[in-house]
Formats: C-alpha cells, structure tokens, sequence
C-alpha cells in the first residue's frame, strides 16, 4: 500500500500535471470506487465544470481541491492516477475518467478495486470520514519532539502498531514503520511508554529522516506503485531492512530477521534492535 511518500510523490506529480485544468465531464466505470455521493450520476454531475485549484495530501489520502469541492482519494492497494491525451487506449483496469476541456483525461486505473473517491463541500472533508479521525502529519512543522512524546510515552501498546495508527500520526505504513524503528535501534515490540527519552529523540528524528529522504528518492516501488507519470520511485534500494530478511544488516552485519508483530509481517535486527526487557 502507497505509504505517506509515495502519496506525496502522486500528489505533487498530480499537482504540476492537473491544476488550472476544467472538467467537462466524468466517466464511473467502476462506481463501487464512488464512496460519497451514494449516486455515480450525482459525483459526475457535481464535478462537471469545476477547475482544480491544487492537489493536496493529508494522510495516505489525496485531496483534490477543486473551485467550490474537494474529492479525498486514497489509493489502497494498486490505485494510480495518471494523465493522458483524450483517445489514447484504455487499460481494462480504468474505473473512473475526469475528461477535461482542453482534451486530456485524469484516468484512475486500480487492479485491485479497493481504492475510494469521496466528494465533499469545501471544509466539510476533514470534519467527516475518512479524513476527521486523522492524527499528526509527521513532516509538518509542528512535529515536534515534544509533540511526537504527547503521543508516544503514556500508551503501553507496542510501539509499531502506535506508529501504524492514523489516529496518532498519519502516513507511516509497514515499510516506513520497519526503517524508522530499524534507524533508531528499537525492537517493534518495545512498549510504546518504555522507550527512554534518548530512543525517543533517536525515533522521532529517524521517522522524520527516513519519510524525508523517501520522498526525496520519489517513494519506494514495491509491488505496482509509480507516480502520477507512470515513473517508479528509488527509495526501495536505500531500505536498510524492509525486504531484506536473511541478508546482512548494514550497520552490523547480523542477518536481518522478519517475524509477525500486530499482524504484520515485520523486519528487524536481532543485534541493532535487541528484544525488550519486558518480553524476553
Ligand atoms: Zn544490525
């Protein structure tokens, strides 16, 4: 699933593409993707002669931002976005089409069909689902390390279903989870209110460092992600553990382990992340 720079990367790729453009009309051909109205007829309706003033991110979601509506889109899975000239060949996979004035398309193609379209009136979005339960934004300023310690050091739950939970900060998914922790030398299942405050600062610099250097590197590429111009990102060759089970940690040389933590598949260092003393 597209993590918080992989969408960063769509979004800014979408912004450059699609802003200034008008839509004329749009194409549902898939509408379970049409999550709000419960009417494919009235989503179409609603857009047809609105321009796009920006896209924006909050999350893993897309915020499109249109003059007088805003459309939130999460990827899930495989969903893309991509622009392209009216008339060039549709993949089976498209479900829906913004046809805009000046002849080009915004298709939304998603192999897996688990991607969601919600439209809303503006400031209406972040007061309503998917968007109003939504934690911190981890690359904002106001990230701080104080901030990210109200969040962390009273929950006694493990630590990397914390970081998973878009209630308490938003973006950080199972890769981003697995380098972060990796980075800052702290076991996934260290309990949240154990950490020291020196693994605090360490992990609080760690998740802002590797979502930076992520989205720099214009995400990871694993499974079918690309940007908003069908171009893969490169952060999947600097990861220092996600992926790597079984070959030599970076930092030490201890082969990389991968086991199950809150259900997800997990990797780590047995000798840079030593299990916690309250587990062993
Ligand atoms: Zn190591």
């Amino acid at each position: 699933m597209p993590e918080l720079p992989e969408v960063e990367t769509v979004r800014r790729t979408l912004n450059d593409l699609i802003t200034g453009k008008q839509i004329e009309h749009v194409t549902v051909r898939l509408p379970r993707i049409i999550q709000r109205p419960d009417d494919i007829q009235a989503f179409a309706h609603m857009l047809a002669g609105h321009s796009v003033e920006t896209v924006e991110r909050r999350g893993k979601f897309l915020r499109f931002v249109f003059d007088g509506l805003v459309m939130v889109s999460h990827l899930r899975m495989e969903g893309r976005y991509g622009v392209y000239r009216e008339g060039e060949p549709l993949d089976k996979h498209t479900h829906v089409i913004f046809h805009f004035t000046d002849g080009t398309e915004l298709r939304y193609t998603d192999v897996r069909q688990f991607g969601t379209m919600h439209l809303f009136q503006p400031g209406e979005d972040l007061l309503l689902k998917p968007l109003n339960k939504l934690g911190q934004e981890p690359l904002d300023a106001d990230f701080t390390l104080e901030r990210f310690k109200q969040i962390v050091s009273k929950r006694s739950t493990k630590i990397k279903p914390l970081l998973l939970n878009q209630e308490y900060i938003v973006g950080i998914g199972n890769i981003y989870v697995d380098e972060s922790l990796h980075r800052a030398g702290i076991h996934p299942e260290e309990a949240a209110n154990s950490l020291s405050e020196d693994h605090l600062a360490r992990l609080h610099h760690a998740i802002v460092a590797t979502l930076t250097e992520a989205v720099n590197a214009g995400g990871s590429s694993v499974k079918s992600y690309v940007n908003g111009q069908g171009e893969s990102g490169n952060y999947q060759d600097q990861h220092r553990i996600y992926g790597r089970k079984d070959q030599p940690c970076a930092t030490c040389g201890t082969l990389i382990e991968k086991s199950v933590v809150g259900g997800r598949g997990t990797h780590y260092c047995p000798s840079c992340q030593p299990v916690p003393v309250q587990i062993r």
